[in-house]
Protein backbone atom coordinates (compact mmCIF):
# COMPACT_ATOMS: atom_id res chain seq x y z
CA UNK A 1 0.00 0.00 0.00
CA UNK A 2 1.38 3.44 -1.10
CA UNK A 3 1.06 6.56 0.87
CA UNK A 4 0.45 9.48 -0.37
CA UNK A 5 0.84 13.28 1.01
CA UNK A 6 -2.88 13.56 1.04
CA UNK A 7 -2.78 10.92 3.44
CA UNK A 8 -0.12 12.25 5.35
CA UNK A 9 -2.48 15.39 6.01
CA UNK A 10 -5.24 13.46 6.92
CA UNK A 11 -3.78 11.31 9.65
CA UNK A 12 -2.20 14.70 11.43
CA UNK A 13 -5.83 16.33 11.06
CA UNK A 14 -7.28 13.80 12.09
CA UNK A 15 -5.14 13.31 15.08
CA UNK A 16 -5.04 17.00 16.08
CA UNK A 17 -9.04 16.60 16.11
CA UNK A 18 -9.03 13.46 18.04
CA UNK A 19 -6.54 15.06 20.98
CA UNK A 20 -8.74 17.30 21.48
CA UNK A 21 -11.28 14.77 23.07
CA UNK A 22 -8.08 13.40 24.99
CA UNK A 23 -6.80 14.88 28.39
CA UNK A 24 -3.35 15.79 27.25
CA UNK A 25 -3.87 19.29 25.56
CA UNK A 26 -5.82 20.39 28.59
CA UNK A 27 -3.77 19.14 30.92
CA UNK A 28 -1.00 21.09 29.24
CA UNK A 29 -2.47 24.17 29.24
CA UNK A 30 -2.99 23.89 32.92
CA UNK A 31 0.36 22.39 33.71
CA UNK A 32 1.85 25.56 31.41
CA UNK A 33 0.22 28.19 33.42
CA UNK A 34 1.34 26.54 36.62
CA UNK A 35 4.80 26.42 35.30
CA UNK A 36 4.95 30.10 34.23
CA UNK A 37 3.73 30.98 37.82
CA UNK A 38 6.49 28.84 39.49
CA UNK A 39 9.69 29.47 37.16
CA UNK A 40 12.51 30.74 39.05
CA UNK A 41 12.21 34.36 38.06
CA UNK A 42 9.14 34.75 39.94
CA UNK A 43 9.05 36.44 43.48
CA UNK A 44 7.74 33.72 45.78
CA UNK A 45 6.22 34.99 48.62
CA UNK A 46 7.60 34.56 52.24
CA UNK A 47 6.48 32.18 54.81
CA UNK A 48 6.87 31.82 58.31
CA UNK A 49 5.08 33.28 61.10
CA UNK A 50 3.11 36.34 60.78
CA UNK A 51 4.26 39.07 63.68
CA UNK A 52 4.34 42.77 64.03
CA UNK A 53 7.72 44.55 64.21
CA UNK A 54 7.85 48.45 65.33
CA UNK A 55 10.49 51.50 64.30
CA UNK A 56 9.92 54.86 63.02
CA UNK A 57 10.06 56.17 59.26
CA UNK A 58 13.29 57.77 58.21
CA UNK A 59 12.16 58.90 54.63
CA UNK A 60 11.78 62.27 56.27
CA UNK A 61 11.98 63.93 59.35
CA UNK A 62 8.58 63.76 60.66
CA UNK A 63 9.50 60.27 61.57
CA UNK A 64 5.93 58.83 61.58
CA UNK A 65 5.65 55.73 64.17
CA UNK A 66 5.78 52.11 62.08
CA UNK A 67 3.90 49.03 63.02
CA UNK A 68 5.45 46.49 60.35
CA UNK A 69 3.64 43.02 59.73
CA UNK A 70 6.47 40.71 58.90
CA UNK A 71 6.11 36.98 57.66
CA UNK A 72 9.08 35.37 59.49
CA UNK A 73 11.60 38.69 59.43
CA UNK A 74 10.41 39.84 55.63
CA UNK A 75 7.83 42.91 55.88
CA UNK A 76 4.80 42.72 54.11
CA UNK A 77 3.25 46.17 54.75
CA UNK A 78 3.46 49.23 56.64
CA UNK A 79 1.39 50.86 58.71
CA UNK A 80 1.08 53.26 61.73
CA UNK A 81 0.90 53.62 65.11
CA UNK A 82 -2.94 54.60 66.16
CA UNK A 83 -2.06 55.34 69.79
CA UNK A 84 0.92 57.35 68.99
CA UNK A 85 1.02 60.53 71.02
CA UNK A 86 2.29 63.08 67.86
CA UNK A 87 1.68 61.43 64.55
CA UNK A 88 -1.39 59.23 65.20
CA UNK A 89 -1.45 56.53 63.21
CA UNK A 90 -0.76 58.38 60.06
CA UNK A 91 1.41 57.50 57.35
CA UNK A 92 1.83 59.23 53.78
CA UNK A 93 1.72 57.39 50.72
CA UNK A 94 6.09 57.27 50.95
CA UNK A 95 6.03 55.67 54.28
CA UNK A 96 3.10 53.41 53.57
CA UNK A 97 5.46 51.19 50.79
CA UNK A 98 8.76 52.24 52.50
CA UNK A 99 9.51 48.15 52.56
CA UNK A 100 10.03 48.62 48.45
CA UNK A 101 12.88 50.33 48.64
CA UNK A 102 15.10 48.20 49.05
CA UNK A 103 14.34 46.35 45.98
CA UNK A 104 14.56 49.70 43.77
CA UNK A 105 16.18 49.03 40.53
CA UNK A 106 18.18 52.23 41.34
CA UNK A 107 19.39 50.72 44.30
CA UNK A 108 23.32 50.86 44.38
CA UNK A 109 25.10 47.26 46.20
CA UNK A 110 28.69 48.29 45.36
CA UNK A 111 30.74 51.21 44.85
CA UNK A 112 34.59 51.84 45.25
CA UNK A 113 35.19 51.92 48.55
CA UNK A 114 39.13 50.99 48.64
CA UNK A 115 39.49 54.22 46.10
CA UNK A 116 37.53 56.71 47.20
CA UNK A 117 39.45 55.96 51.10
CA UNK A 118 43.23 56.82 49.50
CA UNK A 119 41.91 59.35 47.10
CA UNK A 120 40.69 61.56 50.70
CA UNK A 121 43.77 60.37 52.30
CA UNK A 122 45.86 61.66 49.85
CA UNK A 123 43.85 64.75 49.34
CA UNK A 124 44.24 65.15 52.94
CA UNK A 125 47.25 65.03 53.07
CA UNK A 126 48.20 67.76 50.23
CA UNK A 127 45.03 70.18 51.53
CA UNK A 128 46.65 73.35 51.51
CA UNK A 129 46.33 75.86 55.07
CA UNK A 130 43.23 77.70 53.17
CA UNK A 131 41.51 75.22 51.49
CA UNK A 132 38.87 72.89 53.92
CA UNK A 133 37.70 69.36 53.65
CA UNK A 134 34.01 69.46 54.55
CA UNK A 135 31.21 67.24 55.27
CA UNK A 136 27.36 68.38 53.87
CA UNK A 137 24.85 66.37 55.68
CA UNK A 138 21.41 66.78 54.31
CA UNK A 139 20.04 66.16 57.38
CA UNK A 140 21.34 67.76 60.34
CA UNK A 141 20.57 67.06 64.48
CA UNK A 142 20.85 63.25 64.11
CA UNK A 143 23.28 61.52 66.10
CA UNK A 144 25.59 60.93 62.39
CA UNK A 145 25.82 64.67 62.53
CA UNK A 146 27.24 64.47 65.87
CA UNK A 147 29.70 62.38 64.47
CA UNK A 148 30.55 64.25 61.68
CA UNK A 149 31.19 67.42 63.52
CA UNK A 150 33.32 65.20 65.76
CA UNK A 151 35.50 64.25 63.26
CA UNK A 152 35.24 67.63 61.37
CA UNK A 153 37.02 69.26 64.53
CA UNK A 154 40.27 66.50 64.04
CA UNK A 155 41.16 68.43 61.08
CA UNK A 156 42.37 71.96 60.30
CA UNK A 157 39.79 73.99 58.64
CA UNK A 158 36.84 71.11 59.28
CA UNK A 159 33.75 72.55 57.79
CA UNK A 160 30.62 71.38 58.85
CA UNK A 161 27.86 72.09 56.20
CA UNK A 162 23.87 71.94 56.54
CA UNK A 163 21.07 73.20 53.99
CA UNK A 164 19.48 76.37 55.08
CA UNK A 165 16.54 76.50 57.06
CA UNK A 166 14.84 78.83 59.50
CA UNK A 167 12.10 76.65 61.00
CA UNK A 168 13.40 73.36 62.41
CA UNK A 169 16.55 72.27 64.24
CA UNK A 170 16.55 74.88 67.33
CA UNK A 171 13.55 76.70 66.22
CA UNK A 172 9.72 74.67 65.78
CA UNK A 173 6.19 75.16 65.02
CA UNK A 174 3.70 74.45 67.54
CA UNK A 175 0.63 74.20 65.22
CA UNK A 176 -1.63 73.83 68.43
CA UNK A 177 -1.30 77.37 69.15
CA UNK A 178 -2.17 79.08 65.63
CA UNK A 179 -5.65 80.35 65.15
CA UNK A 180 -5.05 81.32 61.60
CA UNK A 181 -2.15 80.22 59.33
CA UNK A 182 -1.46 82.22 56.46
CA UNK A 183 0.73 79.28 53.89
CA UNK A 184 2.74 81.61 51.00
CA UNK A 185 2.88 77.71 49.17
CA UNK A 186 4.18 75.74 51.77
CA UNK A 187 2.47 72.27 51.60
CA UNK A 188 1.16 72.11 55.23
CA UNK A 189 -1.09 69.30 54.12
CA UNK A 190 1.05 67.56 51.60
CA UNK A 191 4.44 66.87 53.34
CA UNK A 192 5.00 70.39 55.67
CA UNK A 193 5.29 68.81 58.52
CA UNK A 194 3.96 65.45 60.43
CA UNK A 195 0.69 63.92 58.72
CA UNK A 196 -0.80 63.18 61.69
CA UNK A 197 -0.44 65.86 63.61
CA UNK A 198 -1.19 68.15 61.00
CA UNK A 199 -4.70 66.74 60.74
CA UNK A 200 -5.00 66.64 64.37
CA UNK A 201 -4.64 70.10 64.71
CA UNK A 202 -6.49 71.63 61.38
CA UNK A 203 -9.65 71.84 62.95
CA UNK A 204 -8.10 74.59 65.24
CA UNK A 205 -6.65 76.87 62.60
CA UNK A 206 -7.94 78.46 59.55
CA UNK A 207 -5.94 77.97 56.76
CA UNK A 208 -5.61 80.25 53.79
CA UNK A 209 -2.91 79.54 51.17
CA UNK A 210 -1.64 82.13 49.03
CA UNK A 211 -0.27 79.99 45.94
CA UNK A 212 -0.50 80.69 42.09
CA UNK A 213 -1.03 76.93 41.36
CA UNK A 214 -4.30 75.19 43.74
CA UNK A 215 -2.00 72.26 44.97
CA UNK A 216 -3.82 69.60 46.95
CA UNK A 217 -3.25 72.08 50.03
CA UNK A 218 -4.97 75.16 48.59
CA UNK A 219 -7.67 72.56 47.84
CA UNK A 220 -8.06 71.49 51.33
CA UNK A 221 -7.53 75.36 52.66
CA UNK A 222 -10.30 77.43 53.79
CA UNK A 223 -9.26 79.96 51.07
CA UNK A 224 -7.07 79.58 48.31
CA UNK A 225 -5.62 83.19 47.57
CA UNK A 226 -4.46 82.72 44.35
CA UNK A 227 -1.29 85.17 43.68
CA UNK A 228 1.60 85.77 40.62
CA UNK A 229 4.33 83.83 40.16
CA UNK A 230 7.26 85.23 42.36
CA UNK A 231 5.13 87.85 44.02
CA UNK A 232 5.08 86.37 47.35
CA UNK A 233 7.63 88.76 49.10
CA UNK A 234 5.19 91.89 47.10
CA UNK A 235 2.33 90.13 49.42
CA UNK A 236 4.42 89.84 52.72
CA UNK A 237 5.44 93.78 52.27
CA UNK A 238 1.83 94.83 51.54
CA UNK A 239 0.45 93.39 54.75
CA UNK A 240 3.43 94.20 56.85
CA UNK A 241 2.82 98.16 55.63
CA UNK A 242 -0.76 97.79 56.22
CA UNK A 243 0.04 96.32 59.89
CA UNK A 244 -0.55 99.09 61.81
CA UNK A 245 -2.55 99.65 65.36
CA UNK A 246 -5.67 100.06 63.69
CA UNK A 247 -5.13 96.74 61.74
CA UNK A 248 -8.53 94.99 62.61
CA UNK A 249 -10.32 97.70 60.70
CA UNK A 250 -7.63 97.91 58.11
CA UNK A 251 -9.31 98.38 54.27
CA UNK A 252 -7.60 95.17 53.37
CA UNK A 253 -9.77 92.13 54.39
CA UNK A 254 -6.45 89.98 54.74
CA UNK A 255 -4.97 92.15 57.09
CA UNK A 256 -8.10 92.38 58.94
CA UNK A 257 -8.72 88.58 59.09
CA UNK A 258 -5.12 87.75 60.69
CA UNK A 259 -5.53 90.56 62.59
CA UNK A 260 -8.37 89.76 64.53
CA UNK A 261 -8.29 85.61 64.23
CA UNK A 262 -4.93 85.33 65.93
CA UNK A 263 -1.76 84.29 67.02
CA UNK A 264 -1.39 83.62 62.84
CA UNK A 265 1.28 81.67 62.19
CA UNK A 266 2.87 82.63 58.76
CA UNK A 267 4.94 79.84 56.53
CA UNK A 268 6.41 80.16 53.25
CA UNK A 269 7.50 77.18 51.06
CA UNK A 270 11.29 78.38 50.74
CA UNK A 271 11.54 79.77 54.10
CA UNK A 272 12.30 82.97 52.96
CA UNK A 273 12.92 85.47 55.83
CA UNK A 274 11.52 87.99 54.52
CA UNK A 275 8.54 86.42 54.59
CA UNK A 276 8.43 84.31 57.53
CA UNK A 277 9.55 88.07 59.44
CA UNK A 278 5.75 88.71 59.08
CA UNK A 279 5.40 86.53 62.31
CA UNK A 280 6.82 88.87 64.21
CA UNK A 281 3.55 90.71 63.87
CA UNK A 282 1.49 88.95 63.89
CA UNK A 283 2.12 87.27 67.46
CA UNK A 284 3.13 84.10 66.45
CA UNK A 285 7.11 84.70 67.94
CA UNK A 286 7.23 82.65 71.52
CA UNK A 287 3.72 81.53 71.01
CA UNK A 288 3.54 79.40 67.70
CA UNK A 289 7.02 79.54 66.68
CA UNK A 290 9.26 78.47 69.73
CA UNK A 291 12.51 77.90 70.62
CA UNK A 292 13.53 73.55 70.83
CA UNK A 293 15.76 72.10 72.95
CA UNK A 294 18.22 69.54 71.60
CA UNK A 295 18.06 65.91 72.95
CA UNK A 296 21.51 66.07 74.96
CA UNK A 297 24.30 64.57 73.81
CA UNK A 298 27.70 62.98 75.69
CA UNK A 299 29.72 66.20 77.05
CA UNK A 300 32.71 64.38 75.41
CA UNK A 301 31.14 65.34 71.91
CA UNK A 302 31.23 68.95 72.59
CA UNK A 303 34.54 69.96 71.29
CA UNK A 304 32.45 69.62 67.31
CA UNK A 305 32.80 71.57 64.40
CA UNK A 306 29.98 74.08 64.17
CA UNK A 307 27.01 73.90 61.71
CA UNK A 308 27.99 76.30 58.82
CA UNK A 309 25.98 77.78 55.75
CA UNK A 310 27.27 77.04 52.37
CA UNK A 311 26.98 80.71 51.20
CA UNK A 312 29.80 81.49 54.54
CA UNK A 313 32.29 79.69 52.51
CA UNK A 314 34.58 81.17 50.42
CA UNK A 315 34.61 80.11 46.59
CA UNK A 316 37.16 77.86 45.78
CA UNK A 317 38.26 76.48 49.00
CA UNK A 318 37.00 73.13 49.46
CA UNK A 319 39.36 70.46 48.60
CA UNK A 320 37.42 67.41 49.65
CA UNK A 321 34.25 67.21 49.87
CA UNK A 322 31.70 64.42 51.69
CA UNK A 323 28.07 64.41 50.82
CA UNK A 324 26.03 62.51 53.10
CA UNK A 325 22.59 61.90 51.48
CA UNK A 326 22.07 58.52 52.89
CA UNK A 327 19.08 60.23 54.92
CA UNK A 328 16.94 62.29 52.61
CA UNK A 329 17.00 65.99 52.87
CA UNK A 330 16.33 69.12 51.32
CA UNK A 331 18.51 69.42 48.31
CA UNK A 332 21.60 72.00 47.88
CA UNK A 333 21.28 72.92 44.15
CA UNK A 334 24.64 71.47 42.79
CA UNK A 335 25.86 74.97 41.10
CA UNK A 336 25.90 76.24 44.00
CA UNK A 337 28.02 73.68 45.48
CA UNK A 338 30.30 73.51 42.56
CA UNK A 339 31.42 76.90 42.96
CA UNK A 340 32.75 75.94 46.53
CA UNK A 341 35.40 73.18 45.03
CA UNK A 342 38.94 74.03 44.67
CA UNK A 343 39.32 74.17 40.60
CA UNK A 344 41.80 71.33 40.18
CA UNK A 345 40.96 68.30 41.39
CA UNK A 346 38.66 68.60 44.07
CA UNK A 347 37.89 65.10 45.70
CA UNK A 348 33.63 64.84 46.07
CA UNK A 349 32.27 61.49 47.29
CA UNK A 350 28.74 61.20 47.98
CA UNK A 351 27.23 58.33 49.78
CA UNK A 352 23.80 57.81 48.38
CA UNK A 353 21.64 54.97 48.07
CA UNK A 354 21.18 55.42 44.42
CA UNK A 355 23.08 57.52 41.42
CA UNK A 356 20.42 59.97 41.03
CA UNK A 357 20.92 62.66 43.28
CA UNK A 358 24.96 63.65 43.94
CA UNK A 359 26.20 60.95 42.19
CA UNK A 360 25.91 62.33 39.38
CA UNK A 361 28.36 64.67 40.03
CA UNK A 362 31.11 62.83 42.62
CA UNK A 363 33.69 61.17 42.03
CA UNK A 364 32.93 58.74 43.88
CA UNK A 365 29.20 56.95 45.25
CA UNK A 366 29.61 55.03 47.70
CA UNK A 367 26.28 52.92 48.12
CA UNK A 368 24.40 53.37 51.53
CA UNK A 369 21.66 51.07 53.33
CA UNK A 370 18.69 52.65 52.79
CA UNK A 371 14.95 53.07 54.44
CA UNK A 372 14.37 50.37 56.39
CA UNK A 373 17.93 48.38 56.26
CA UNK A 374 19.48 51.22 58.13
CA UNK A 375 19.21 51.98 62.12
CA UNK A 376 19.62 55.63 62.38
CA UNK A 377 18.12 57.91 64.95
CA UNK A 378 15.55 60.79 63.44
CA UNK A 379 15.69 64.75 64.43
CA UNK A 380 12.29 65.92 65.21
CA UNK A 381 10.14 67.31 62.40
CA UNK A 382 9.84 70.92 62.66
CA UNK A 383 5.82 70.70 63.82
CA UNK A 384 7.31 69.24 66.72
CA UNK A 385 7.78 71.84 69.66
CA UNK A 386 9.81 69.26 71.79
CA UNK A 387 12.79 67.25 71.35
CA UNK A 388 12.55 63.89 70.34
CA UNK A 389 14.99 60.52 69.82
CA UNK A 390 13.49 57.90 67.72
CA UNK A 391 15.36 55.23 66.05
CA UNK A 392 14.60 53.62 62.49
CA UNK A 393 15.03 50.33 63.46
CA UNK A 394 16.91 47.78 60.62
CA UNK A 395 13.35 45.61 59.27
CA UNK A 396 15.57 43.78 56.70
CA UNK A 397 19.24 43.61 56.42
CA UNK A 398 21.22 45.61 54.78
CA UNK A 399 23.76 43.86 51.28
CA UNK A 400 27.12 43.73 52.34
CA UNK A 401 28.71 46.12 50.47
CA UNK A 402 27.49 49.16 51.69
CA UNK A 403 28.96 51.69 53.97
CA UNK A 404 28.05 53.36 56.99
CA UNK A 405 29.11 57.16 56.16
CA UNK A 406 29.14 58.45 59.90
CA UNK A 407 31.84 55.34 60.26
CA UNK A 408 33.69 55.85 57.54
CA UNK A 409 33.79 59.62 57.97
CA UNK A 410 35.45 58.70 61.97
CA UNK A 411 37.80 56.17 60.61
CA UNK A 412 39.56 58.92 58.22
CA UNK A 413 39.31 61.32 61.35
CA UNK A 414 40.62 58.63 63.86
CA UNK A 415 37.79 58.50 66.26
CA UNK A 416 34.96 56.29 67.58
CA UNK A 417 31.39 56.05 66.77
CA UNK A 418 30.53 52.75 66.44
CA UNK A 419 28.07 53.42 69.88
CA UNK A 420 27.48 56.51 69.22
CA UNK A 421 23.54 56.23 69.27
CA UNK A 422 24.05 53.72 72.16
CA UNK A 423 26.04 56.71 74.02
CA UNK A 424 23.02 59.49 72.99
CA UNK A 425 20.71 57.05 74.50
CA UNK A 426 22.83 57.18 77.87
CA UNK A 427 23.18 60.67 77.66
CA UNK A 428 19.36 61.37 77.44
CA UNK A 429 18.46 58.36 80.22
CA UNK A 430 21.20 60.87 82.07
CA UNK A 431 19.02 63.68 81.74
CA UNK A 432 16.07 61.96 83.18
CA UNK A 433 13.68 64.37 81.38
CA UNK A 434 10.27 63.81 79.59
CA UNK A 435 8.70 60.66 78.92
CA UNK A 436 9.63 57.37 77.08
CA UNK A 437 6.35 55.75 74.78
CA UNK A 438 6.78 51.92 73.61
CA UNK A 439 4.26 51.42 70.37
CA UNK A 440 3.85 47.34 71.26
CA UNK A 441 1.89 48.41 74.42
CA UNK A 442 1.23 52.13 73.59
CA UNK A 443 2.09 53.00 76.90
CA UNK A 444 4.02 56.37 77.92
CA UNK A 445 6.60 56.09 80.82
CA UNK A 446 8.67 58.71 83.05
CA UNK A 447 11.99 58.06 81.65
CA UNK A 448 13.10 58.84 85.17
CA UNK A 449 11.35 55.78 85.94
CA UNK A 450 13.48 53.49 83.42
CA UNK A 451 16.63 51.78 83.89
CA UNK A 452 19.48 53.03 81.07
CA UNK A 453 19.28 49.07 79.41
CA UNK A 454 15.72 49.41 79.14
CA UNK A 455 15.84 52.85 77.52
CA UNK A 456 18.16 51.55 74.83
CA UNK A 457 15.97 48.47 74.28
CA UNK A 458 12.77 50.28 74.26
CA UNK A 459 14.23 52.96 71.16
CA UNK A 460 15.24 49.63 69.12
CA UNK A 461 12.14 47.75 69.69
CA UNK A 462 10.36 50.80 68.09
CA UNK A 463 9.68 53.74 70.86
CA UNK A 464 10.12 57.59 71.59
CA UNK A 465 11.31 59.95 73.88
CA UNK A 466 10.22 62.89 73.94
CA UNK A 467 11.48 65.97 76.20
CA UNK A 468 9.77 67.75 78.83
CA UNK A 469 8.35 71.06 78.28
CA UNK A 470 10.74 73.93 79.06
CA UNK A 471 10.04 75.96 82.00
CA UNK A 472 10.90 79.28 80.10
CA UNK A 473 9.90 79.51 76.54
CA UNK A 474 13.18 81.44 74.86
CA UNK A 475 11.56 83.60 71.69
CA UNK A 476 13.92 82.61 68.64
CA UNK A 477 14.71 85.79 66.50
CA UNK A 478 13.88 85.65 63.11
CA UNK A 479 16.40 87.72 60.38
CA UNK A 480 14.41 90.22 58.79
CA UNK A 481 15.72 90.58 55.01
CA UNK A 482 15.38 93.09 52.57
CA UNK A 483 11.99 92.50 50.26
CA UNK A 484 12.74 91.32 46.45
CA UNK A 485 10.38 90.52 44.51
CA UNK A 486 11.69 88.23 41.29
CA UNK A 487 11.49 89.91 37.73
CA UNK A 488 10.33 88.22 34.80
CA UNK A 489 13.72 88.00 32.33
CA UNK A 490 12.10 88.39 28.28
CA UNK A 491 13.96 85.29 26.92
CA UNK A 492 12.77 82.94 29.69
CA UNK A 493 9.10 84.22 30.11
CA UNK A 494 8.19 81.36 32.01
CA UNK A 495 7.92 81.34 35.90
CA UNK A 496 9.23 77.64 37.90
CA UNK A 497 6.59 76.70 40.16
CA UNK A 498 7.59 73.25 42.25
CA UNK A 499 4.67 71.07 42.47
CA UNK A 500 6.26 68.68 45.10
CA UNK A 501 8.78 70.82 47.38
CA UNK A 502 9.96 68.04 49.07
CA UNK A 503 11.85 64.66 47.20
CA UNK A 504 11.24 61.69 49.49
CA UNK A 505 12.80 58.30 47.97
CA UNK A 506 9.76 56.90 46.42
CA UNK A 507 8.55 53.09 45.73
CA UNK A 508 9.26 52.06 42.38
CA UNK A 509 5.93 50.50 42.43
CA UNK A 510 4.77 54.13 43.11
CA UNK A 511 6.76 55.97 40.82
CA UNK A 512 5.24 53.38 38.01
CA UNK A 513 1.77 54.69 39.38
CA UNK A 514 3.15 58.01 39.33
CA UNK A 515 4.71 57.91 35.37
CA UNK A 516 1.73 56.23 33.79
CA UNK A 517 -1.25 58.05 35.64
CA UNK A 518 0.24 61.26 36.25
CA UNK A 519 -1.93 61.67 39.92
CA UNK A 520 1.27 63.31 40.71
CA UNK A 521 3.58 65.58 38.31
CA UNK A 522 6.64 62.78 38.04
CA UNK A 523 10.08 64.54 37.91
CA UNK A 524 10.88 63.91 33.79
CA UNK A 525 7.31 66.22 33.15
CA UNK A 526 6.51 69.91 32.79
CA UNK A 527 2.58 70.84 33.40
CA UNK A 528 1.67 73.89 31.04
CA UNK A 529 -1.64 76.16 30.72
CA UNK A 530 -2.90 74.67 27.13
CA UNK A 531 -2.49 78.71 25.89
CA UNK A 532 0.76 78.64 26.62
CA UNK A 533 1.78 74.67 25.41
CA UNK A 534 -0.22 76.01 21.83
CA UNK A 535 2.20 79.22 22.00
CA UNK A 536 5.03 77.18 22.41
CA UNK A 537 4.27 74.40 19.78
CA UNK A 538 4.09 71.47 22.46
CA UNK A 539 1.34 69.16 23.08
CA UNK A 540 0.53 66.95 25.70
CA UNK A 541 2.65 63.86 26.10
CA UNK A 542 5.09 65.70 24.01
CA UNK A 543 9.24 65.93 24.52
CA UNK A 544 10.82 69.55 24.96
CA UNK A 545 13.79 70.82 27.13
CA UNK A 546 13.10 73.05 30.00
CA UNK A 547 15.60 75.90 29.56
CA UNK A 548 17.11 77.83 32.36
CA UNK A 549 20.23 80.22 32.80
CA UNK A 550 21.58 76.61 34.28
CA UNK A 551 21.13 74.24 31.71
CA UNK A 552 18.12 71.97 29.92
CA UNK A 553 16.57 68.88 30.81
CA UNK A 554 14.29 67.30 28.30
CA UNK A 555 11.01 66.73 29.75
CA UNK A 556 7.46 65.68 28.83
CA UNK A 557 4.47 67.81 28.37
CA UNK A 558 1.50 67.37 30.70
CA UNK A 559 -1.17 70.25 29.90
CA UNK A 560 -3.28 71.55 32.89
CA UNK A 561 -5.80 74.37 32.86
CA UNK A 562 -5.16 74.85 36.44
CA UNK A 563 -1.82 76.39 35.69
CA UNK A 564 -1.70 80.10 35.38
CA UNK A 565 -0.35 80.85 31.98
CA UNK A 566 2.85 82.46 32.42
CA UNK A 567 4.10 79.06 34.64
CA UNK A 568 5.51 76.28 34.44
CA UNK A 569 4.82 73.55 36.90
CA UNK A 570 7.11 71.02 37.55
CA UNK A 571 7.84 68.95 40.72
CA UNK A 572 11.13 69.07 42.80
CA UNK A 573 14.01 66.18 41.97
CA UNK A 574 17.68 66.76 42.54
CA UNK A 575 17.44 66.87 38.24
CA UNK A 576 15.14 69.91 38.52
CA UNK A 577 16.57 71.78 41.97
CA UNK A 578 20.03 71.95 39.51
CA UNK A 579 18.33 73.51 36.69
CA UNK A 580 15.44 75.88 38.35
CA UNK A 581 17.22 75.95 42.33
CA UNK A 582 18.88 79.14 41.78
CA UNK A 583 17.02 80.60 38.20
CA UNK A 584 13.44 80.48 38.81
CA UNK A 585 12.64 81.98 35.24
CA UNK A 586 12.82 79.15 32.38
CA UNK A 587 11.63 78.80 28.56
CA UNK A 588 10.01 75.77 26.79
CA UNK A 589 11.09 74.14 23.48
CA UNK A 590 9.79 71.90 21.36
CA UNK A 591 12.62 69.00 21.07
S1 LIG B 1 7.80 59.79 54.50
FE1 LIG B 1 7.69 61.19 56.24
S2 LIG B 1 5.51 61.73 56.40
FE2 LIG B 1 5.67 59.90 55.13
S3 LIG B 1 5.37 58.21 56.55
FE3 LIG B 1 7.58 58.53 56.35
S4 LIG B 1 8.09 59.91 58.02
FE4 LIG B 1 5.85 59.99 57.78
Amino acid sequence: MTSTRRDLFKFAGGAAVGALFTPAPWRLVTDTALWSETWPGVPRPARGEIRAKYSNCALCEAGCAVRARCVGDQPVALMGVMEHPFTHGALCPFGLAGHHLPYHPARLRRGPVQEASAAISDALAHCRADERVAVLDLRPGRTASWTYRRALAQWKNGTYLAPPRILGGPVAVNLAAAKTVLSFGAPVMDGWGTPGNVIAARGGFRLIQAETVESRTAVMADQWLPIPAGSETALARRIAEAWSDDKKRSSDPLVRELASNGPTLVLDAEDRPEILALNQLTGAMGKIIVTRREAPVPDAWKKAAAETQLDAVPDRSIRVLLIDESAPGPYVPWSAIERKLVADNPVVVAFAWSREGYGRHAQFVLPTAVYPEAVDDIPPAVDSPLAQFRLSAALVAAPAGVVNPAEFVAGLAGISAANALRERSDSIHKAGRGTLFTYADAKSTPLKDVKADEFWKALNDGGSWTDAPPERNEIPKLALGAPATAAGENDLPLAVVMAEPYSVPCSPILSKVYQESNLRLAPNRAALHPSDAREYGVEEGGKAFLQTRSGKLEVEITLDAGVPRGVVQVAAGPRTLDLCGSTPQAKVVRV
